[in-house]
């Protein structure tokens, strides 16, 4: 369109007032917030200008220019965070939130959130309390610990604990431990951001106690183990055990820290699984310090446990940085209430949704596929081909590196699309299905799909099929 031809049509473009008028009379506007309503029509109109300019507009008419404004509403009236399934089988999966929470954390979220509290105060004395105090007895009970301190997260664990230990001195860690979690978190940008120096060691698949002794300064501060988490280094290969490098550190007195990554409580080595190391192992070895995630094994909230010697702790509980990570009430709400059941550990494998799903055995996978198999196939109308296959589901979050866990699936052929299409309008419906593509076949993990969402994943399955 030539320039001249486009000053008419931009000149037609009616103002927010006008078209905001409009939407008195329509009822798709009855409950927008007028905030909203405003903000969308000045972005459709802004949208418009820009199309007339660049010539992919050649018309304006009122009733389009309301059908956007619609449209964005909408979008903005919907909640961003939503609940979706995760039919993927990855059982912490960082992406869809990690842990889910067991009911007594959600009890007690919502009698600590609906109410005041005595998040910091002593009810005894009638002063100031810690907050640190409603889970620190627990978490010591429960990993053999002399103290122990929760905050926002273990990346922040590890920040923090470093920044007390041994800011402005060289901190040892080996070559092979120099790990990057995902999401940004990696241990070398970690240490530079917590003032210490990092003093790499050994090579990427061995590292010798004498590595770590001959780079012993007085400028050392502190020998740091990164349990390898979501990797795992195979072959000729070696690593120094705990125990040695805080023997090591005891003829230098240099502290020694454990970044355990997703510690666990419980031995899953007694459920069929490998062993992951336990919180309470590394306490047992000596280190002064350990720290783990709250909502990878531990199965609760998001949140980063530090525990150790009684003199670390306090030096921790002390730094100025501790107020700026600090764990939030709800949190700390939703870490008690599920560090309680782990003193039962049978209550804590069949109510804990993390350690639930992990245990749970292929027979009752097997079970969980046929049922929800039987419900598929009550979908009307053409759906493809309906089956079961046995596959493998993984723990995911940096837990059980190359561990795949195996469960018996129900995967889909249809009829009428692609597999990744299926894949895609099933995650883009409400809620969002989240599955996986394996061997050009659309799979369903029942070791994921939460019990009663099998009725969510049919209807949202027949609606997809049934659209062209
Ligand atoms: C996951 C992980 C972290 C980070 O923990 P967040 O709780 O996600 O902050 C740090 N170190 C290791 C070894 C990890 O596996």
């Amino acid at each position: 369109m030539p320039p001249h031809a486009k000053q008419p049509l931009l000149k037609n473009l009616p103002g927010v007032d006008h078209v905001l008028e409009k939407t008195r009379e329509d009822d798709r506007f009855a409950t927008v917030p007028r905030q909203v309503l405003v903000t969308s029509i000045r972005t459709v109109l802004d949208r418009l200008r820009q199309d007339i300019l660049m010539d992919k507009k050649n018309a304006v008419d009122e009733a389009f220019i309301l059908t956007e404004t619609a449209a964005s509403c909408r979008q903005k009236l919907t909640p961003k965070l939503l609940s979706l399934v995760n039919a993927t089988g990855v059982v912490l999966h960082t992406n869809l939130g990690r842990a889910l929470l067991c009911k007594d954390a959600l009890e007690n979220i919502q009698k600590i959130a609906a109410s005041y509290s005595n998040l910091e105060l002593n009810v005894a004395t009638g002063k100031r309390g810690l907050r640190y105090t409603a889970v620190e007895e627990l978490i010591c009970e429960l990993t053999g610990a002399q103290a122990a301190i929760a905050v926002n997260n273990n990346a922040g664990a590890v920040l923090l604990a470093l920044n007390t230990l041994a800011k402005d001195t060289e901190v040892v860690v080996s070559r092979g431990e120099l790990v990057e979690i995902g999401g940004s978190f990696r241990v070398p940008d970690v240490m530079s951001k917590s003032g210490c120096c990092l003093k790499e060691v050994g090579t990427t698949n061995r590292t010798h106690l004498k590595d770590y002794r001959n780079a012993v300064t007085e400028h050392t501060g502190l020998f740091l183990k990164v349990h390898a988490s979501n990797y795992r280094i195979e072959g000729f290969t070696a690593s120094v055990e705990l125990e040695a490098l805080v023997s090591l550190g005891k003829d230098h007195d240099i502290p020694v820290m454990e970044d355990l990554g997703s510690g666990t409580l419980v031995d899953f080595s007694l459920y069929g699984l490998p062993r992951e190391p336990l919180v309470s192992d590394s306490v047992a070895a000596g280190a002064d310090v350990v720290t783990f995630s709250g909502d990878k094994l531990l199965g609760g909230p998001q949140a980063g446990i530090i525990v150790g010697k009684k003199q670390a702790i306090e030096r921790i509980k002390a730094n100025p940085l501790t107020r700026a990570l600090r764990i939030d009430k709800l949190t700390l709400a939703a870490l008690e209430a599920t560090l309680r059941l782990y003193r039962e550990e049978d209550r804590a494998v069949q109510e804990i949704p993390t350690l639930r799903m992990l245990t749970m055995t292929f027979e009752e996978t097997c079970r969980r596929a046929a049922s929800l198999k039987k419900i598929l196939e009550n979908i009307q109308g053409p759906v493809g081909t309906i089956a079961l296959a046995d596959l493998d589901s993984r723990p995911g979050g940096g837990s059980f590196p190359a561990l795949r866990l195996p469960t018996r699936c129900v995967t889909l052929k249809p009829a009428a699309m692609s597999v990744a299409a299926l894949e895609r309008r099933m995650r883009l419906s409400t809620p969002a299905i989240i599955a996986r593509i394996e061997n050009d076949r659309y799979v369903m993990d029942p070791r994921t799909i939460q019990p009663g969402q099998e009725t969510i994943i049919s209807s949202t399955l027949e609606t997809v099929l049934a659209t062209p």
